[in-house]
């Protein structure tokens, strides 16, 4: 846990936020600056600053089953989805907590901008 860090407060519950799912490695709310209708994040609870820095399987594995039951819960199932994780500034990471996009309700494109 990080005092300094956003996303440990949501997982903490110092930080309101849409949780829409939890569990006992993480937490999954949606995103407050949505990019498609449905569009929601899915951390660990332990803080970790990105993906490169995860060299834990374990907790890829729970993070991993938490962003599929997360969309099974939220119906993206059915559509579909993309998941995305930024890692580092020039991929877009703006927030040092590992986390994966999970993002539904329109149609992509390939490759991403
Ligand atoms: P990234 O750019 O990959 O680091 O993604 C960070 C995401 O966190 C962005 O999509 C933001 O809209 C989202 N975000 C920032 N602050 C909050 C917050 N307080 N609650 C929910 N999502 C947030
Ligand atoms: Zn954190």
């Amino acid at each position: 846990m990080n005092e300094m860090c956003l996303f440990c407060g949501i997982c903490r519950g110092a930080v309101a936020a849409q949780v829409i799912r939890q569990d006992e490695w993480t937490v999954s709310f949606r995103d407050i600056n949505p990019v498609a209708p449905g569009h929601v994040l899915v951390v660990p609870r332990k803080h970790v600053p990105s993906a490169a820095q995860c060299d834990d399987p374990e907790m890829w594995g729970h993070l991993m089953c938490a962003v599929v039951e997360t969309a099974r819960a939220v119906g993206f199932e059915e559509r579909g989805y993309r998941l995305v994780v930024n890692c580092g500034e020039e991929a877009c990471q703006t927030i040092p907590h590992l986390h994966v996009h999970l993002l539904s309700g329109r149609r992509f494109s390939w490759p991403p901008g």
